[in-house]
């Protein structure tokens, strides 16, 4: 089965052929690290990890570069206002590099909660300034940039394409132009990709005088220097379509002359009340918010994914309780056959089990290649978990088997809880004690192990027939 995607530039679902049979290159816009990322911000970085994690389950090796922005981010996407992080280091009276490390370090935390597997790279803007400077420079010299007093600016009127990627067309976008207040500009849509501002805190030589870069140029030098000047795959949120995406396609392609990525995906965004959540319109929750309200880590991850990445979603604690329950049915199932794999036994798994889960993995895959369609995968999912909970006298072989496809389906979910394998001797002894005190109907003691084991960090969880599993606590 192919993936097929919907592409933002065609307006189309397309099949998804990579530059190189086997290999993608995927680029995300990452985090603008001025506070904490949140679960809206979120929802856009799942989808890319759903779309990673899809991909490399149907065999394809990826490889993906996500950037983090910590400088020249300005509060109006259009070029105006201060500078995002300048201004929380303004108001927290830190310096900038400060704050983005701090936030940085939020956000890698977040997505460690949110099982999101990394990365390959992580390349922070203020650190590539040098690729910045020579990507300018080149739009200079190719007659797309043009440089006054200080400031350099993309003449939007040369790259034949501008407008491709959204629809908004310069006829358009000059029609429905606010008074222009930048009489620099050649004209109202050309864009900055080095400014001089000599109240900004973060400041770099170039060869046009002491400046910083352009938010829009990051992406453009820094997905090009770690995947090469034409890639597979660029994902963000939905309001990086325009400017954001629309000018990193005419800055890259400007200073290439190459057809740059192949395939745009957005996310559209998740909302609260009806709102898109945002940090600028503070109605947001952040991972460890929620986390703290005692919601676990991976039923967040389950909420954030169930629904389809070109739907909005809206947040709700409902939501977000009927994924805890969603999960535990998963969870439950793979537990009771984890019982039965344990026994030895190398008898043979039968056709009725191996058709389950032939005819389960295939529902999965077909859902997920039909412009990554969640919820028809998730009902694959669930389909398969109440058949296999209704098979009878399953050996050990097959339990293993049917745990193997919901592990391999996991591997793209990625919201089954691993049982520790690091519990101490203590723990699991008192754990054992627990259920002889239950089944003796000594609840005293059965309450006190659970607070003791509570206070040394670890978590008892009953299951049916009482079986219990231990966790390390959250958070
Ligand atoms: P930022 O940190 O503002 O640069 O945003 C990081 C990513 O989150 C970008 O790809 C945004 O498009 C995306 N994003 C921001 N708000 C939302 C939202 N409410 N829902 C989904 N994605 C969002
Ligand atoms: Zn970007």
């Amino acid at each position: 089965m192919i993936l097929r995607l919907y592409n933002t530039f065609s307006k189309k679902v397309e099949e998804f052929e990579p530059l190189k049979p086997g290999k993608v290159k995927l680029y995300s816009c990452g985090p603008t690290v001025y506070s904490h990322a949140h679960i809206g911000n979120f929802r856009s970085f799942l989808v890319a990890d759903i779309l990673k994690r899809f991909l490399e389950f149907k065999g394809f090796a990826v490889t993906h570069i996500m950037n983090i922005t910590d400088v020249g981010h300005l509060l109006d996407d259009a070029d105006e206002g201060a500078d995002k992080l300048e201004e929380a280091a303004r108001r927290q009276k830190k310096d900038p590099l400060e704050i983005a490390g701090m936030y940085t370090d939020s956000f890698m935390a977040s997505s460690k909660l949110l099982n999101i597997k990394p990365a390959n790279h992580y390349p922070k803007a203020t650190e590539h300034i040098d690729d910045m400077i020579k990507m300018v420079e080149t739009l200079v010299e190719k007659g797309f940039g043009y440089i006054v007093g200080g400031n350099v600016y993309y003449d939007v009127t040369k790259f034949a394409d501008y407008g491709k990627l959204s629809g908004n067309t310069l006829d358009d976008l000059n029609a429905g132009a606010r008074i222009e207040v930048n009489e620099e500009k050649k004209n109202p849509q050309d864009f900055a990709l080095w400014k001089h501002d000599p109240r900004h805190i973060q400041q770099w030589d170039s060869p046009w005088g002491r400046g910083f870069p352009g938010w829009h140029i990051e992406c453009s030098a820094m997905s090009t220097k770690y995947l090469g000047p034409q890639f597979d795959l660029h994902t963000g949120g939905e309001d990086n379509i325009f400017p954001h995406h629309e000018c990193e396609i005419a800055q890259t392609e400007g200073a290439t002359g190459k057809k740059w990525v192949n395939y745009w995906v957005h996310t559209r965004f998740l909302l609260v009340d009806g709102e898109k959540m945002s940090k600028s319109k503070g109605n947001l929750y952040t991972i460890p918010e929620l986390i703290e309200k005692g919601f676990k880590k991976n039923a967040i991850r389950y909420a954030l994914i169930s629904s389809h990445y070109r739907q909005n979603y809206n947040f709700t604690f409902d939501g977000l309780k009927a994924a805890e329950q969603a999960i535990d049915k998963i969870n439950q199932c793979v537990f009771t056959l984890g019982e039965i794999a344990k026994i030895q036994n190398d008898q043979a798994v039968s056709d009725g089990v191996k058709s389950l889960i032939d005819k389960s993995l295939a529902a999965f895959d077909e859902a997920l290649c039909d412009d990554l369609n969640i919820s028809k995968a998730l009902g694959a999912v669930f389909d398969f978990i109440r058949e296999a909970n209704k098979l009878e006298d399953v050996s050990p072989s097959e339990a293993a088997a049917l745990i193997g496809a919901i592990e391999k389906i996991d591997s793209v979910l990625g919201v089954i809880e691993k049982s520790s394998d690091d519990v101490p001797d203590e723990i699991i002894k008192l754990a054992a004690e627990r259920k002889q005190a239950k089944l003796d109907k000594n609840w005293q003691r059965a309450d006190e192990i659970r607070d003791e084991v509570t206070a040394k960090g670890f978590v008892i969880e009953d299951m049916p027939g009482h079986e219990y599993r231990i966790k390390r606590k959250e958070g």
